[in-house]
């Protein structure tokens, strides 16, 4: 056996790059077995598909899951786009672009437009995509049930029953307490009227986005070992009570302070004001290179905050009183107003629960409470 040698080694890697070979990062064979669970996951819509996750250059965490996505299906005829919150230049970004494009020597663009593969974390791009292109996500946390189950085997029960009963009580427990549901990011969605999904943790704005998308979306999330799929034109809707509006982040009158869009996902900047979280589609508005009236058309405008149709926080006093813990009868558990006044009439019919939202879950699974609503 022959000891390599420096000379050596500085030869190959010339030889390599003369001959426009990429660095191997994945193996053919951890390849294959990533598209079979492309594969898979796209037969069963956000179901999640166990795979052998390799190690990868990046730390777990940072996009190992949507590394090992890309370089599975995207090839050197590819064009890809690498964001990170909607930003080309942000770190994450720019190393997974730097490894990608060493990997499989292929283009890389900005312009979503010309991309035929987008690699995000945390957005998708404010551009209409098109049945060309995939997105892949990369998933900091792939299982959805997560927050109200611990164990594995409980969750993947309830998966396999469509038992998703917890999750809607603790949803339910956000709205008595705050008045709205507080997941912002990465909120949970039913794909294909079947599976709880868990989202990369992209805005509400972004979620409608998904619904009927004429692009394959790729969820991969390497410390899980979890691949899973929304195929285009599939259902994708967010998990909501029947009237409690789902609503995506928007506050009336705010605006780019860069190009002055209103139908955009805008983000605070340092000195308080608002911009466009997708730097490449700001800086296209300013030239003049977008379609306004498509990208109002994409907008989620139905999702817009509406104050009037939420419903009244209710400060159950003991939930947080403990002295009310020990008062028997019915008298303690009574709704009382957030402020603490005169007690109301609940809307609902004691013991009697609402079905859930039509042709979600089914079963007991989508049962959910008829709400006070906060007059006025
Ligand atoms: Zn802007």
């Amino acid at each position: 056996m022959s000891i390599p040698t420096v000379a050596g080694l500085s030869a190959a890697a010339a030889d390599r790059a003369a001959a426009n070979v990429g660095v191997t990062i994945l193996d053919e064979q951890a390849k294959r077995e990533v598209r079979r669970a492309i594969l898979a996951g796209v037969a069963i819509p956000g179901y999640q598909v166990p795979f052998g996750s390799r190690e990868m250059p990046v730390a777990r965490g940072w996009g190992s899951g949507g590394l090992q996505a890309t370089l599975s299906i995207a090839g050197a005829e590819d064009t890809v786009k690498v964001i990170d919150q909607g930003d080309e230049e942000g770190v994450n970004a720019v190393n997974l672009r730097r490894l990608i494009l060493g990997s499989l020597r292929c283009r890389a663009s900005a312009d979503t437009r010309e991309s035929t593969l987008i690699q995000s974390r945390h957005r998708i791009p404010e551009d209409s995509l098109s049945g060309d292109q995939i997105v892949v996500l990369q998933v900091p946390v792939s299982e959805p049930l997560r927050d109200v189950v611990k164990s594995i085997r409980e969750a993947n029960r309830m998966h396999a029953e469509a038992d998703y009963s917890r999750m809607w009580v603790s949803m339910y427990e956000d709205l008595v307490t705050s008045g709205v549901i507080n997941k912002s990011s990465g909120y949970p969605v039913v794909v294909n009227h079947r599976h709880v999904m868990a989202l990369s943790p992209i805005p509400r704005w972004d979620v409608p986005r998904l619904n009927d998308a004429k692009n394959l979306a790729v969820l991969s999330h390497g410390r899980d070992k979890k691949i899973y799929c929304v195929l285009p034109h599939t259902p994708v809707e967010p998990v909501a009570f029947d009237d409690v509006p789902f609503e995506v982040e928007h506050t009336e009158g705010e605006t780019c302070v860069l190009c002055g869009s209103a139908d955009t996902y805008l983000v605070p900047t340092a000195d308080g004001r608002h911009q466009c979280s997708d730097t490449e589609w700001c800086s296209r508005v300013r030239a003049g290179d977008v379609d306004p009236e498509e990208h109002l058309a994409v907008a989620p405008r139905r999702y817009y905050p509406d104050p009037e149709r939420r419903v009244g926080a209710i400060a159950e006093p003991w939930l947080t009183d403990s002295a009310l813990l020990t008062t028997s009868g019915s008298e303690g558990h009574e709704p009382r107003t957030a402020t603490g006044g005169a007690v109301e009439p609940q809307g609902r019919v004691p013991g009697q629960d609402l079905p859930g939202p039509p042709g979600l879950l089914g079963g007991d699974g989508g049962r959910g409470r008829e709400f006070r609503r906060r007059s006025g």
